[in-house]
């Protein structure tokens, strides 16, 4: 399958990693759109937040598992926003499902 971020899991396209485990990786987003915007992805391939499923959630409930410690790896003592962007209308990019973790400043109070 041709998809970026299977790539990069499998690192043959470098990343600045943050954290790993046995389920997720997180690393910092090539085109940051706050101070710290790391992106965290379910080691399985899976397209998109509409595609989570009762057989694939144990991944995405490890993510968030992995979250609080990934902020408190990038320092993100006061507070953050977690964003995952959903097919056309969502504007996602990568079709391969991905959290934004934005943070680092106080973000804007639009979502949209
Ligand atoms: P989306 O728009 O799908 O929600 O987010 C995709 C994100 O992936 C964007 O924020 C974009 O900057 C990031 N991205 C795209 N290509 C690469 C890459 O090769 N490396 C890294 N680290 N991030 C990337
Ligand atoms: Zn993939």
């Amino acid at each position: 399958m041709d998809c970026l971020f299977c790539a990069i899991i499998n690192g043959d396209i470098p990343s600045k990693k943050v954290y790993e485990d046995e389920y997720c990786y997180a690393f910092l987003d090539i085109n940051p759109q706050a101070p710290v915007h790391c992106l965290v992805v379910p080691k399985a391939h899976i397209s998109s937040a509409d595609d989570i499923t009762k057989e694939n959630s144990t991944a995405v409930a490890n993510i968030f598992v992995a979250i609080p410690k990934i902020a408190a790896e990038l320092g993100l003592k006061n507070g953050y926003r977690i964003v995952s962007n959903i097919g056309e209308d969502g504007c996602q990019s990568v079709k391969h499902l991905h959290f934004h973790i934005l943070g680092g400043t106080k973000l804007t109070e639009n979502m949209a």
